[in-house]
């Protein structure tokens, strides 16, 4: 399966198990398992949810948010959980008002689960790690 190196944003091909020990990518070297949440932009977006054959969790925050701001070391926890499940990343909305008028986002902080390019899901409003988890667990 394709995913998308969160340190590089390279593609690897990795195989399909269901833990895994390590993982490294064949272009930073840096490991896929240490995942964190990726700050994309109108320029990556397109890539990241064509190219990954695992959902992509995006959260679409802005900097004044006060919600936001408390999700956001709950959404880069989460993101390590699942490594090479699931790929997280975040579009600051003021930044890139173009993305935020592409998928109309109307509320932040906003989630957006895309699976092979397609949006799948869509909820607002902050959660905290046990929600957040149990939302992505379910789109697996
Ligand atoms: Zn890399």
């Amino acid at each position: 399966m394709k995913v998308i190196c969160p340190h590089c944003l390279g593609i690897n091909n990795v195989p399909k198990l269901e833990t895994y020990k390590k993982a490294n990518c064949g272009k930073c070297k840096k490991s896929l398992l240490n995942a964190k949440a990726i700050n994309i932009t109108s320029d990556t977006i397109d890539k990241i949810i064509m190219t990954s054959d695992i959902p992509v969790v995006i959260d679409f925050w802005a900097p004044w948010c006060g919600p936001c701001q408390k999700m956001k070391p709950v959404f880069e926890e989460v993101a390590k959980d699942f490594a090479l499940k699931a790929t997280f990343g975040k579009v600051n909305s003021e930044a890139e008002q173009f993305l935020a008028s592409r998928f109309k986002i109307r509320s932040i902080p906003t989630l957006i689960v895309f699976k092979n390019g397609k949006e799948i899901k869509r909820v607002s409003g902050a959660m905290d790690d046990e929600q957040l988890g149990a939302f992505v667990n379910n789109l697996l």
